[in-house]
């Protein structure tokens, strides 16, 4: 049997702090990823949600571009998507599709199914998508989606350092992520054969 994943990008994907330089640069702060406590960007600089809105609207094609992808992140996807169905469910806009797939191709990251939903509630997709495993940095989704009934990789950041509920499972890297889905898979399968 497959799983269904349904993985997060930005923080999940991508290193968690790639908007960071850019951000400084513009608007002339220093702030040192130690520093990030919260993942509201416009709080973690002091600025208005105006501000930071207007900054990435300005910025969001290069700042998307510029990031780097996690360690391992590439390889273990191509695993994974060799075994599951892989989607990545993402709170960008649809209009930055072209450049979420040109920074995919940039960076070997498999090309798969992409939902943009312009908002972070996800639960409605993780939903029509079926999903068995939702990875993901942001700690208010992993709260709304474990609690809606999916179980949770949530990855390792500064910003999610909170307590945990049922559902949810810390991971640190991307070889953790591929131990854990290895672990729920063998699980799955067990269930079927005792049947
Ligand atoms: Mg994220």
């Amino acid at each position: 049997m497959k799983l269904n994943l349904c993985i997060d990008i930005d923080g999940t994907i991508t290193e968690e702090f790639y908007w960071l330089d850019l951000a400084n640069k513009y608007f002339g702060k220093n702030i040192h990823p130690s520093q990030i406590k919260e993942y509201d960007i416009d709080k973690v600089l002091g600025i208005t949600k105006e501000e930071y809105l207007k900054f990435y609207n300005e910025h969001s094609h290069s700042i998307h571009l510029d990031s780097k992808p996690r360690e391992f992140s590439d390889l273990i996807l191509w695993h994974l998507s060799n075994q599951h169905n892989v989607s990545y469910v993402t709170s960008r806009e649809p209009k930055l599709e072209e450049v979420t797939k040109r920074w995919f191709l940039n960076y070997g990251i498999p090309n798969n199914d992409l939902h943009m939903l312009g908002s972070h509630f996800k639960v409605n997709k993780a939903r029509e998508l079926d999903c068995h495993i939702f990875i993901e940095d942001r700690y208010e989704n992993a709260l709304e989606i474990a609690l809606a009934g999916f179980d949770v990789l949530l990855i390792d950041t500064n910003y999610n350092r909170l307590p945990l509920i049922p559902g949810i499972i810390r991971v640190y890297d991307w070889l953790d992520i591929y131990e854990e889905v290895s672990l729920y898979h063998n699980r799955q399968l067990q269930k079927l054969i005792a049947i």
